[in-house]
């Protein structure tokens, strides 16, 4: 199938989002990606064929391609892309892939590493357009602070509670998270007297029902606990 491009929008630091409209009414289901040719001229050993994520949503009624642009290293390929005008065409198959949410009533975990939010930005795009609160705990890991899309996802995050960011960066790696885990042995109720001072100013996020407990102050952190109950906590920086 043709695609037009349309035009380019920059989306942060090197990220570029190039956008297309299909010569014939496309569906996808968001999540789904597509197969591209672009001859062009001088074409480096990776060649003239790449596989994109559709980062747009269906609602968007346009595809769109999320990458980052490299000027000094990038292949030819990406050089092509940043070539096209306004009404040049190129070749595309699919939509393609299954990475795609089935059953909306269920508890997702997306974990993203930088220019890999794209097939997430087209799940949780169109589930905002559709007003359907996805219950996902979104993992971003990004290089640095240019985190793509991220004013976005915000947005569809503060109008759904059920949305949970939390981003990665630097030391703040995804295997350095805290995890904090209380457990009543005895057959009897107990309260317990935590010293969290060392975590002032976070706030505790039960991992299975994603409730917020309340932010660890100066004083012992009070918990009561059931018999032999236990809670698993997400020491979480805000
Ligand atoms: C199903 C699927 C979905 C995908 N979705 C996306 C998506 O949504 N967004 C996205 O960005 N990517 C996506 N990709 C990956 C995409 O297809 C490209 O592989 C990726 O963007 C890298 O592009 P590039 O090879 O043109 O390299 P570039 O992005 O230009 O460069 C990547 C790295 O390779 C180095 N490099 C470039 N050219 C050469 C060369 N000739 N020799 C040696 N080193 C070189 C660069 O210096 C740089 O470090 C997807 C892949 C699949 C399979």
């Amino acid at each position: 199938m043709k695609l037009k491009f349309t035009g380019y929008q920059p989306v942060k630091g090197n990220v570029v989002s190039f956008s297309f409209k299909p010569e014939t009414p496309l569906s996808w289901q968001p999540g789904q990606y597509m197969h591209y040719v672009l001859p062009h001229p001088d074409s480096d050993d990776r060649g003239t064929e790449r596989w994109f994520t559709n980062s747009a949503a269906p609602s968007e009624g346009k595809v769109m391609v999320s990458t980052r642009i490299d000027d000094a290293h990038g292949s030819s390929f990406k050089r092509a892309l940043v070539a096209l005008r306004p009404g040049d065409e190129v070749e595309a198959d699919g939509p393609e892939g299954d990475f795609t949410v089935e059953d909306e009533s269920q508890q997702y975990i997306f974990v993203a590493g930088g220019i890999g939010i794209t097939p997430f930005r087209s799940i949780l795009t169109e589930a905002h357009a559709q007003g359907k609160q996805l219950n996902v705990d979104l993992l971003y890991a990004n290089r640095d602070e240019d985190i793509p899309f991220k004013e976005q996802l915000e947005s569809y995050a503060a109008d759904n509670p059920n949305l949970i960011i939390e981003y990665f960066m630097g030391s703040n790696k995804l295997g350095a998270e805290t995890i904090l885990v209380v457990n009543n042995l005895s057959s009897s109720a107990q309260a317990v007297e935590l010293d969290l001072k060392a975590y002032k100013g976070n706030i505790l996020v039960e991992m299975f029902g994603r409730n917020v407990f309340p932010r660890i102050g100066d004083l012992p952190y009070l918990l009561t606990m059931g018999p032999y109950q236990f809670y698993w906590f997400k020491i979480r920086r805000i």
